[in-house]
């Protein structure tokens, strides 16, 4: 069977695409490897995605869902290893068989980047985590390092310093690039003590789990948690689609169509300027809509 549309991705941006093309009368497919919602999962609060209120990451996530089932639009979880050009037609390999549509919107976000330390990776679910809202309360009562300067560092920091007992806040620089209303409630949070002009140098553990951050190669931390927000990077995972730019972030014109024809791609894993999830979900709706009036122009 031969879809009109296949999303690749199930985060805010994938399901806006999906929302707009199905309601365009569109036979739509969406693919997600994992989790349904994306990163929205691993995010405690939100309050600046209008007409939901305050709102968490997996509720919100629910709702999206939701907007899937209610619209009957067809999922599938895969992962996709490669897409593959046949004339006007896509072909999309997944870990679960192949499938073919005329159009596929690419809204494969991006991952957490890691501080790179040796023995980082190993421990990552053994001390070191991105998901504050996941493993916050492992830590319930002791002393944590998080380490960025960054809106997510900040927001994650409030919210652990409501669990633990104490948050070192480690940052490069001497100024964080949060927002100043963030700011000011982390200064103002008694048990969070800022480290500014501080890098972790090495991290130690004992039985498999984290004993140790040390900072500047001279300040000994004993945490057992290591909670990272220094941005994130993209992934070029499909190899074979010349559509990345040097950093891996995908390039589209205004419309959202990648230099391949009929191939856009939207939300986190595209070159732009503002990564929030309203600006997500406006890729999704504009490529779903110029997808839908390409498909009736033919
Ligand atoms: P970000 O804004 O890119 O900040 C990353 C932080 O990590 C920066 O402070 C950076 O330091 C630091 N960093 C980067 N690499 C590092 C390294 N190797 N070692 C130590 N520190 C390192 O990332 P983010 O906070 O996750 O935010 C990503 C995007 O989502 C942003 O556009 C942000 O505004 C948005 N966001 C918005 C909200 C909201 O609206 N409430 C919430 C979360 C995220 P430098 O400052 O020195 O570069």
């Amino acid at each position: 069977m031969q879809y009109d549309l296949i999303v690749v991705g199930m985060g805010i941006s994938g399901i806006s695409a999906a929302i707009y093309a199905k309601n365009s009368g569109l036979n739509v497919l969406m693919l997600e490897k994992n989790t349904p919602g994306g990163l929205l999962n691993k995010i405690n609060t939100i309050n600046n995605y209008p007409g939901v209120g305050e709102i968490t990451g997996p509720d919100l996530s629910y709702k999206l869902f939701q907007s899937v089932n209610d619209l009957q639009i067809t999922y599938k979880i895969a992962e996709v290893e490669n897409i593959i050009l046949i004339e006007n037609k896509k072909v999309v390999q997944t870990n679960i068989g192949d499938f073919e549509a005329k159009y596929v919107i690419l809204a494969t976000g991006r991952k957490n980047r890691n501080l790179g330390l040796k023995n980082e990776e190993q421990l990552i679910g053994h001390g070191i985590s991105t998901c504050a809202l996941c493993d916050g309360s492992l830590y319930k009562g002791k002393e944590i390092v998080v380490v960025g300067g960054g809106n997510s560092a900040l927001e994650e920091t409030l919210y652990l310093a409501n669990i633990v007992k104490k948050v070192y806040l480690i940052h490069r620089r001497d100024a964080f690039r949060a927002e100043f209303s963030l700011i000011k409630k982390v200064e103002e949070k008694e048990n969070i003590e800022i480290l500014y002009n501080s890098t972790i140098t090495s991290i130690k553990e004992e039985n498999g789990k984290l004993k140790e951050v040390v900072i500047n190669d001279k300040i000994h931390l004993e945490v057992e948690g290591l909670f990272t927000y220094i941005g994130y990077e993209a992934n070029n995972f499909l190899k074979d689609l010349d559509i990345y730019n040097e950093t891996n972030y995908i390039k589209v014109n205004e419309n959202y169509e990648t230099s391949i024809q009929g191939i856009y791609a939207v939300g986190d894993c595209i070159e732009k300027k503002i990564y929030q999830l309203i600006t997500a979900a406006n890729d999704g709706a504009v490529a779903g809509i110029h997808v839908s009036k390409e498909i009736k122009k033919n």
